[in-house]
């Protein structure tokens, strides 16, 4: 439907027709350029900011309340109804139906935690964390990267790239192996990526370049190369992946029959996720799908905190879409200057240099937001506590837990409000900083962690060394249990 009302200029770019309802559009408004939905671009063409994918609702067929949507829920061997993503598909309707690439992802669920609501400080019945790790390559990228095959299907992509702290770059080469829709690229900074999510990329058979630098480094050269080889960017500067990324929103809110939370709390590295949830609940709110926003929580980690510095020191606000540009500039040249490299145990939130930056003080001013930033000596305490009582997570995960529990220690956050913690990526991801936060050994602890800072493993559950003596065992057993 939308493809026939595009229209191809001479020069061979194609421009919006009269008739379509989904299309590109640059979010400053005072640049507003807008582009079909058949072009690609890292950036706006016109001003170098980002893109958005926007619909003229009136003439899409929105559902009329949220809950019909569960209808879809009886045909679950259609694998459109099937995802979590596309059972949502009228609202991210850039793509026909037919286009659509699916490998069942975001079959996940919004998980109530007393345990871990006790350790923010929650009154009981009041914490939920909602279990991205479940996803078929283990983190929430897949709901974005659904959406960014289906568009690279639309445009006739042959090769992905992306630069990655580890699970796009897992996730992308999970939908190219599965797919065999293009090839994948990937870049990761030298020493930087997590060794489960690495696996992934090497298992599923990604040509996987270690650049000599970090993420920021790794994301600068993955930018200058697509658009020299055209190769189609899977990073959350492609505003087709963050559609995908709103329907976590949807499926919170559908775990909560439609009910929307008063808070929601979610790790910030490259700020694709937060500026998405706020495009979802903005667009709800504008179609009468819902008559709140919650409130949004970014949580940086203490050794890559731009965003935190940005938003709560230095002031900087979305303003309309006027933000003091100037404030970002000064910023990064002070980084510049001082050689500021992002540094955490929580190698997927690592990132100095957010790309997503705009979008997510826009998405803070929708949802009247805040940001926080923890140690890492905090964001493992509250990791251990995930790992007992709320299925596990990688470190950068669980900063949502630990920035939920500064939040209620300032009285930001009310103990009887509902908060709804993002577990971004599985457990399994980084068994190395788990292992080591549970360590006996003194050495190897002081080794992977002493460096970052942590200092004591405050809920280390430590392995119990006995002797292979039947009354050994036992008495050990009746020792420690
Ligand atoms: C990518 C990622 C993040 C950061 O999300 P952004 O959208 O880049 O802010 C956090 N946690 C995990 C596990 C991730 O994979
Ligand atoms: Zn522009």
């Amino acid at each position: 439907m939308m493809k026939e009302s595009v229209h191809a200029s001479s020069k061979g770019v194609s421009t919006i027709g009269p008739t379509d309802p989904a299309y590109q559009q640059c979010i400053m408004p005072d640049c507003a350029a807008t582009f079909s939905v058949d072009e690609t671009y890292a950036a706006c063409p016109k001003c170098g900011h980002l893109l958005d994918v926007l619909y003229d609702w009136d003439r899409l067929n929105v559902p009329r309340s949220l809950s019909a949507i569960e209808e879809r829920w009886a045909r679950r061997d259609d694998p459109r109804c099937f995802s979590g993503v596309w059972r949502f598909h009228d609202l991210l309707p850039f793509a026909p139906a037919d286009k659509i690439i699916t490998i069942g992802e975001g079959q996940t669920l919004l998980h109530p935690s007393n345990a871990v609501g006790r350790y923010v400080g929650m009154k009981p019945d009041h914490l939920f964390l909602q279990y991205e790790g479940m996803n078929p390559s283990g983190s929430f990228k897949d709901n974005g990267m659904s959406a960014a095959f289906t568009h690279g299907k639309m445009i006739g992509a042959t090769r992905a790239a992306c630069a990655s702290t580890g699970n796009t770059s897992a996730s992308l080469s999970l939908y190219c192996s599965v797919t065999e829709l293009m090839k994948a690229v990937i870049f990761v900074g030298s020493g930087k990526i997590a060794v489960g999510k690495l696996s992934q990329a090497l298992d599923y058979g990604a040509l996987t370049l270690q650049i000599a630098g970090d993420f920021d480094d790794a994301m600068a050269r993955v930018q200058d190369i697509s658009r020299e080889l055209g190769i189609y960017l899977v990073n959350s500067v492609n505003p087709f992946r963050l559609e995908g990324q709103k329907t976590i929103m949807f499926r919170v809110l559908e775990a909560l029959r439609w009910q929307v939370p008063d808070w929601i709390v979610v790790p910030g590295g490259n700020l694709g996720n937060s500026s998405s949830f706020g495009k979802a609940f903005f667009e709800l709110k504008q179609l009468g799908l819902i008559d709140r926003m919650p409130r949004l929580a970014v949580i940086n980690a203490t050794g890559a905190k731009t965003l935190y510095e940005l938003y709560e020191n230095q002031g900087l606000r979305w303003n309309d879409g006027h933000p003091d540009l100037a404030t970002v500039d000064a910023y990064s040249q002070k980084m510049n200057a001082e050689g500021l490299r992002a540094s955490t145990i929580a190698s997927a939130i690592e990132i100095n240099r957010p790309v997503n930056l705009l979008k997510c003080i826009r998405a803070l001013e929708w949802m009247d937001g805040v940001v926080r930033h923890l140690s890492d000596q905090a964001i493992l305490d509250a990791k251990a506590q995930v790992g007992a009582g709320g299925m596990g997570c990688e470190p950068a995960s669980a900063a949502s837990v630990a920035g939920a529990k500064l939040l209620v220690a300032e009285g930001v956050i009310s103990p009887d409000e509902r908060v709804v913690c993002i577990l971004t990526g599985h457990q399994l991801k980084d068994p190395g900083a788990t292992v080591a936060y549970h360590s006996t050994d003194q050495k190897h602890f002081e080794k992977v962690l002493g460096s970052r800072g942590v200092r004591r493993a405050a809920f280390a559950n430590r392995a119990v060394a006995v002797s292979n003596d039947v009354d050994e065992i036992i008495k050990a057993i009746r020792l420690y249990s």
